[in-house]
């Protein structure tokens, strides 16, 4: 199997890839971008990582496209993917439970008050704030798929209450709140004291966290972005900072990355933010996923985790 290796990494990215994935499948030949475009009509499969637009045209015998990233949102932009190529994204436990991790984390200290005790701390200020208990903070994940159900499931079991929402209502998961639909949606928000995204991004979550949905949260309450920049309009979150009706919000995910320096992100005081690392690619174990997949295609099996184009994800 001839198989093409190519994204927007730089050469350590690339060599890094390339080792752990030849390791996992050392029976295919793997090809760089100018490897594969000499021999065209031989590349089976493309694994990749952003790749830039126009990329995958002109390999007539391409039959899958699996990325290394579970958020396919850019990949799909590219108008000039072959029609009709399967496209599988990235699933892998482990980022899922990094994932769960960064959100445990998030939703911990939102509701003990810790980002607050650390603005306290550069202040240099000593004040006590009443402590709340898991069991009365409620808690609300958009997305339940991969990483929100993990998420979710998490949070439950660390005493939270949590409730989950997706288009069509999830499975069920211990102690978790299945919500679907838009009406479910807006009627939970006013109860909501943290709320998490995890929503892959379309058109129709695209600027979903904006100023109507802030208003409808009760005051205070918490935001946490771990899904992509475009969720969010910055200058919403920023108004719902400053007036108090957002207490503080951890983001980790930015319309251009890196966050430009001078960003009001940066240096807003009801910010905490991190550079895209909330659940971070780990090549060992993506690398088996993507073979799988590989595999599944050379034997004739069912491919996993595939894509469906017009859903957008
Ligand atoms: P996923 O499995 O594709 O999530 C699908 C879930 O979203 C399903 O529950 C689906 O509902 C729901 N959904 C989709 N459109 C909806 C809509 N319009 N209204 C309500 N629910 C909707 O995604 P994932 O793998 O969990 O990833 C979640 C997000 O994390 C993505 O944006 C991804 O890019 C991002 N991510 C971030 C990092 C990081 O480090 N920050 C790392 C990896 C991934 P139905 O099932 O009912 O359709």
């Amino acid at each position: 199997m001839n198989v093409l290796l190519c994204g927007d990494f730089d050469a350590h990215a690339f060599a890094a890839w390339h080792r752990a994935l030849a390791e996992a499948m050392p029976e295919a030949r793997w090809w760089t971008l100018d490897q594969a475009r000499a021999q065209a009509a031989a590349v089976n499969a493309a694994v990749v990582a952003n790749p830039p637009p126009g990329s995958l045209q002109g390999l007539p015998k391409l039959r899958l496209i699996q990325s290394l990233w579970a958020g396919v949102d850019r990949l799909l932009a590219d108008r000039s993917l072959p029609a009709g190529v399967p496209i599988a994204r990235m699933v892998d436990p482990a980022m899922n439970a990094a994932m769960a991790e960064t959100a445990l984390w998030a939703t911990l200290a939102l509701q003990r008050d810790f980002f607050r005790y650390a603005r306290q701390q550069r202040q240099g200020r000593w004040q006590q704030h009443a402590q709340r208990r898991a069991d009365e903070t409620p808690v609300l994940v958009l997305g339940q798929g991969e990483m929100g159900r993990t998420t979710a499931r998490t949070l439950a079991q660390a005493g939270f209450v949590v409730s989950g929402w997706s288009r069509g209502g999830s499975a069920a998961e211990p102690g978790v709140k299945s919500l679907a639909g838009d009406q479910a949606l807006w009627q939970a928000l006013p109860q909501t004291q943290v709320l998490i995204n995890l929503l892959p991004l379309t058109p129709h979550t695209l600027g979903l966290l904006n100023a109507p949905l802030f208003a409808t949260l009760p005051r205070g309450a918490g935001v946490v972005n771990l899904a992509r920049g475009r969720h969010l309009v910055d200058d919403d979150l920023l108004a719902a900072l400053d007036s108090g009706q957002v207490g503080h919000a951890v983001l980790d995910v930015f319309h251009a990355e890196p966050l430009p320096t001078g960003h009001a992100f940066w240096s807003h005081p009801g910010v905490t933010l991190l550079p895209h690392v909330a659940a971070q690619t780990d090549a060992r174990s993506a690398a088996a996923v993507a073979v799988a997949n590989l595999r599944a295609l050379r034997d004739g099996a069912p491919l996993r985790h595939r894509v469906e184009p017009t859903r957008g994800y």
